[in-house]
């Protein structure tokens, strides 16, 4: 793939962002009037819109051969408000959507994106630290509440042993919400309420474990913790993602990753600040920062090997006292196209040029809108159908008469009134539901 020319269109904070790859103004697009000071200026209209320089959801058509990225999640395991742990969505211009991790704290960024939930069926997981797939049950069961109306669908990989592979921990993630899906089965539509899973061999070199509608996604083998964690590469219309789950810097990254349009590897929190910020010892913050996950300059090191179109640092917090010590040490060994990526930093990558911004979303959001009809709650059917494979008695799934007789009868009134005005408003009558269970 041809290097491009990066064209960058926002400088964000200090300058450390997008800033990184301009110590000179080489790749910036300037506008003539602009860039000569002192002259007139422009006029601007007091009433027209302008152009943005940031990305707002559901406002720009993706081009059918353009893809966008977005950070849903660029933090650690130790959780905070300002960054949730790992996870990536990748938008497509022929309509695919893919999320890669799903780390503590994504599920809220990913539906401050107001994306209907039918199209957030593809989750990959690189490994099973809780900072890479704690959100899961989120997108599981809020998912399917948000309008999710067919299964969630994994992938990730196996382990040395059953249990330490993905399809134990989605198995035992079912199971742990058993009480919570056995109170909603009957009651909502269930489509949504299911969840596929896909485990691979963690050992395979490049192999293609997705392919559909244009789309070939592969996986090979990462270096955390344990054996089990993966990367992956995702290929279409003739551009590369790479996400690095967790890693020590690894042989399999530094040949697959190779033609990258944009690749994303974690990079950890400098050595220093895990013991100034975090309270590490000087040998467990040299031995996690640099041997259980990739120290900022062996980032570099990574990236001036594979050399992406744009590469992608995650995995520190990024502070106004911690992003300066992490741009310094990956530029000892990289002095390529950088984003020092923090959650809701937009890529839009086609072959002609990547364009980094940051998204302005709104927090207080309710469920987008659904992609498809809505279907009444199935009722019996769809209990019987639960009780059988979750192996609960059906005769559990409601209340018994100790609990029944525990309802309150002075409301009874005020609730008739309620069924009362929906009837006479909506033009349709809703008979009162009798005898609850
Ligand atoms: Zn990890
Ligand atoms: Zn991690």
């Amino acid at each position: 793939m041809k290097k491009s020319r990066i064209l960058i269109v926002a400088v964000f904070t200090f300058g450390l962002v997008a800033g990184l790859t301009l110590n000179n103004y080489g790749d910036m697009v300037i506008s003539p009037v602009a860039a000569k000071s002192g002259q007139d200026k422009p006029k601007v209209s007091p009433v027209e819109p302008r152009d943005r320089d940031y990305y707002a959801p559901n406002s720009e058509k993706l081009a059918p051969d353009e893809m966008r990225v977005i950070a849903c999640g660029t933090g650690m395991p130790t959780t905070r408000a300002a960054q949730a742990a790992a996870c990536f969505l990748v938008e497509l211009g022929n309509g695919d959507k893919f999320i890669f991790d799903i780390g503590t704290g994504s599920a809220e960024r990913i539906s401050s994106l107001q994306i209907p939930y039918d199209y957030l069926d593809k989750i990959f997981i690189g490994h099973l630290h809780a900072d890479h797939f704690g959100s899961l049950a989120e997108m599981f069961i809020g998912g399917a509440l948000m309008g999710r109306q067919k299964p969630l669908r994994v992938w990730g990989p196996s382990g040395r042993t059953p249990e330490l592979g993905t399809a134990y921990a989605v198995q035992k993630l079912k199971e742990m919400y058993t009480w919570d899906l056995a109170g909603r089965v009957g009651l909502v539509d269930f489509r949504g309420y299911t969840v596929e899973v896909n485990e691979f061999d963690y050992k395979a070199e490049n192999a293609v474990i997705y392919e559909d509608n244009g789309v070939t996604i592969r996986s090979f083998p990462a270096i955390h913790a344990l054996d089990g964690p993966v990367s992956f590469s995702l290929e279409w219309n003739g551009l590369k993602f790479v996400f690095g789950s967790d890693s020590y810097p690894n042989k399999w990254f530094a040949e697959y990753a190779k033609d990258a349009d944009l690749a994303v590897h974690e990079c950890f929190v400098a050595a220093p600040d895990l013991v100034k910020k975090m309270g590490f010892t000087p040998e467990s913050a040299l031995l996690v920062g640099t041997q259980v996950h990739t120290a900022p300059e062996a980032f570099g090191k990574v990236m001036a090997e594979i050399q992406p179109r744009m590469a992608v640092a995650y995995h520190f917090f990024k502070d106004f006292d911690t992003t300066a010590a992490v741009n310094d040490r990956i530029r000892t060994t990289y002095d390529g196209p950088l984003s020092l990526a923090e959650d809701f930093m937009v890529w839009n990558v086609t072959k002609d040029a990547i364009k980094v911004r940051m998204a302005v979303v709104e927090e207080a959001t309710w469920a987008p809108p659904l992609a498809g009809a809505a279907q009444p709650p199935g009722g019996d059917p769809d209990r019987e159908k639960y009780a059988k494979e979750m192996d609960v008695p059906v005769e559990s799934l409601g209340y018994s008469d100790f609990i029944k007789e525990g309802r309150w009868g002075e409301v009874d009134e005020v609730l008739r009134g309620v069924y009362k005005e929906a009837s006479e408003k909506l033009g349709q009558e809703f008979p009162y539901p009798e005898n609850q269970d």
